[in-house]
């Protein structure tokens, strides 16, 4: 079973990850990276990352912590991240 014979693949999974992340991929699109994410693993976990780090970074600008804290917690969740987690 290959994403290949879709023709959507985790090179093009990558590309609108961002924008699925954010809730603006046009429905079809969404539906697409969902069945990809069902299937790869790798994907999938990029994913949830990049969920979970949105949705901290969301709470933090809502004002629940010192924004010297804050500015702290970016700074660790984007060596967590990093270059590496995006490729
Ligand atoms: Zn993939």
């Amino acid at each position: 079973m290959t994403e290949r014979e879709t023709g959507y693949d985790c090179e093009k999974a990558g590309a609108e990850l961002d924008a699925f992340v954010r809730g603006e991929l046009p429905l079809e699109a969404a539906g697409r990276m969902q069945a990809h994410l069902v299937r790869c693993g790798h994907c999938a976990q990029v994913a949830r990352h990049e969920q979970a780090f949105r949705d901290r970074l969301r709470r933090l600008s809502a004002g629940c912590c010192p924004d010297h804290l804050k500015a702290q917690i970016v700074e660790l969740l984007e060596t967590a991240t990093g270059p590496d987690a995006a490729t």
